[in-house]
């Protein structure tokens, strides 16, 4: 059997770091808690994780100096980097992207959304690897428990909507016409109207609530998604 993917969580609050390593034990991880940079270089020189899980306040030396020193070092450079950021902190997310972190996220969240972003890394590392997760900004869709969460919230989809958006979400930013969408979601095999896509595009949106606008229509080429999502009053071009 393989060996459970291990976590260094790295969060000098005992409650959060406690809470954090049992949820990451049920969701079939190892976690490693260190409650200092002292403590948590100690414990990646005697053996590298999967991956780490960084809080960015931490007595001493911070969570970002300790990414950028880690992401320097040829022995720890290659481990994925998930900062935990208090919500609303957009020039830290700036920076912890200068520094090398991997993902983000925000305080407070959900196991669901903690679990599936940690996959969503390690399959990003491991593109052979079993788990399905993927995330694009704060939407994240994990197919090994068929989730989807936006800001925390879960969200309901069918199972067509579900399957476009996994394929939209692995293919971020890029513009697919209706025909290569119906090859590739709904299989070649089936001969469906193209009109069909945009049935789908629209009850996607609307299970997505807020995030829909992240799916957009690009005029005479299809659709497209987008993590810079236009607001709806710049849509509306006001
Ligand atoms: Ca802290």
């Amino acid at each position: 059997m393989k060996s459970r993917p291990r976590i260094l969580v790295v969060e000098d609050e005992p409650a959060i770091a406690e809470l954090i390593a049992v949820n990451l034990q049920h969701g079939g991880f190892e976690a490693v808690v260190a409650q200092d940079s002292v403590t948590a270089q100690r414990a990646l020189d005697v053996a590298l994780p999967d991956a780490i899980l960084l809080d960015w306040m931490l007595p001493g030396q911070s969570g970002l100096s300790l990414a950028r020193q880690w992401r320097k070092h040829d022995r720890t450079k290659g481990i994925p980097i998930l900062m935990l950021t208090a919500r609303g902190d957009e020039p830290d997310k700036v920076a912890g992207l200068d520094a090398g972190a991997d993902d983000y996220i925000t305080k407070p969240f959900s196991t669901q959304e903690m679990l599936a972003r940690i996959r969503a890394v390690l399959r990003r590392r491991s593109p052979e690897s079993s788990s399905d997760a993927v995330a694009v900004g704060e939407l994240v869709l994990d197919a090994d428990t068929h989730r989807i969460c936006y800001k925390n919230q879960d969200l309901r989809l069918g199972p067509t909507e579900f399957k476009l958006l996994h394929y939209l979400m692995k293919h971020v930013e890029r513009v697919h016409s209706r025909s290569s969408l119906l090859d590739k979601v709904w299989g070649d095999h089936v001969f469906i109207e193209e009109r069909t896509v945009d049935v789908h595009i629209k009850r996607l949106r609307e299970a997505l609530g807020d995030a829909g606008a992240m799916v957009e229509t690009v005029r005479g080429s299809g659709y497209r998604l987008t993590v810079q999502a236009a607001t709806p009053e710049a849509q509306s071009g006001r």
